[in-house]
């Protein structure tokens, strides 16, 4: 029996990998599914390119690179994994700027390297961007937004049966070897992959051992309220830096819309208070949307910390990262797109199961919400 301990994508997506190769699984999640980092995400799966902003397509644009079309498969329910009932808020992304973009940007996006991946459009096409006051440059990039809650409800479909609500509060061990977990409602021995975002931490701490070492990177996301609705947006306003200005998503819940803001603002929103965060927030939102005059009725900061393997000065990993160590894989995609990375690494390490497996007879783990809202 291979036991999932966390039921964000990384863990979903791994398991619905297994279940499609007749591999005994669960999936044990503390929570809700996707409620921690994943349902909090926007959503977007990056082809590599707003790292690549610099100028320069890096090895962290290169290898991502490749999961836009990965994820497409599986929408179209072509590859292992079934996601043919996940809607999609947009079929690409949008990349714009308001003002002039420095030479070395235009050069890079007129490469034959990024010709592939993005486009320049006529803002006319775009009811956001068709406005006489837009007089920025507009780029597609064909790389999909999902809608999150219909990601997290197909694999709670796919996986029915099979995913458990119940906190994992102790790994358990044997000879040296990692052999099951104990949970807050009974014990389940078999092959531990830790897919538990932040929640690792804590379980690999109890360990005797060398374990790999989790850094955090804190996000201060800002959501605004609008009075009026604006057409959708979903993309990443271009500055001079090589992290997007401003990465806009649009919400409706409530009869409401809602605009989830990150990119450079969450960033530097994290040392930060919240009143600091939502004047910058409203600041940078009427600047990068000037034409469509957004109109704010009220906003709020969610923050939120990204896990990911520790490197040493801190910065974002440049891949999807899988240790295994005394028969426990520690697993962290880094990012939602590369989960499909993730699990490709895993499943060369796992070996078969001989023995007949019985599921615990545990309640189901609910699905989880928009923890932003
Ligand atoms: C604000 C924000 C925006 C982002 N936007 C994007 C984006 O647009 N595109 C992109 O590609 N990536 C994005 N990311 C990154 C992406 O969200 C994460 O890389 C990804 O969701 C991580 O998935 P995961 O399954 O590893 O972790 P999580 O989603 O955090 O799941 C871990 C699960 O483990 C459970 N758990 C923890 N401890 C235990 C325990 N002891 N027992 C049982 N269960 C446990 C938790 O409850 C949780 O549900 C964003 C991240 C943030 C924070």
């Amino acid at each position: 029996m291979k036991i999932i301990v966390g039921g964000g994508i990384s863990g979903l997506w791994l398991a619905a990998e297994l279940k499609a190769r007749n591999i005994p699984c669960c999936v044990i999640e503390k929570n809700a599914l996707g409620q921690g980092q994943t349902l909090a995400s926007q959503g977007m799966i990056h082809g590599g390119t707003k790292y690549a902003l610099d100028g320069s397509l890096t090895k962290a644009a290169s290898e991502i690179g490749a999961m836009p079309a990965r994820w497409k498969q599986a929408l179209q329910g072509e590859g292992t994994v079934d996601l043919r009932h996940v809607q999609l808020e947009r079929e690409d992304q949008l990349l714009w700027s308001v003002e002039s973009i420095a030479a070395k940007l235009l050069g890079f996006f007129a490469s034959k390297a990024m010709r592939s991946r993005m486009k320049r459009i006529n803002p006319q096409s775009e009811a956001a961007f068709n406005h006489p006051n837009f007089k920025g440059h507009l780029y597609r990039l064909s790389e999909p937004v999902l809608k999150l809650d219909t990601l997290v409800h197909a694999f709670a479909e796919i996986l029915d049966g099979q995913i458990f609500q119940t906190e994992v509060t102790q790994l358990l061990m044997q000879n040296n070897k990692v052999v099951g977990v104990e949970t807050n409602t009974g014990k389940i021995h078999g092959d531990v992959i830790l897919t538990a975002g932040e929640g690792a931490e804590a379980l690999l701490s109890e360990l005797p051992g060398e374990y790999p070492v989790m850094q955090r990177r804190p996000l201060a996301m800002a959501v605004c309220k609008l009075v009026q609705p604006i057409p959708k947006v979903f993309g990443h306003q271009l500055g001079h830096g090589s992290k997007p200005k401003l990465t806009v998503s649009t919400h409706e819940f409530d009869g409401a819309q809602y605009l989830y803001l990150g990119g450079q603002l969450a960033e530097d929103g994290v040392t930060q208070d919240d009143g600091t965060v939502c004047s910058n927030a409203k600041r940078a939102l009427s600047e990068a949307l000037c034409w469509l005059e957004p109109n704010v009725e009220s906003t709020h900061v969610f923050r939120i910390n990204r896990a990911e393997p520790s490197t040493r000065e801190g910065n974002r990993p440049d891949t999807a990262f899988v240790c295994q160590s005394n028969n426990l894989i520690v697993a962290w995609p880094t990012k939602l797109a590369l989960a499909p990375a993730l699990a490709d690494q895993i499943l060369p390490l796992l070996g078969g199961d001989s023995k007949p497996t019985t599921l615990p007879q545990w309640s189901k783990a609910p699905e989880g919400h928009y923890p932003w809202v």
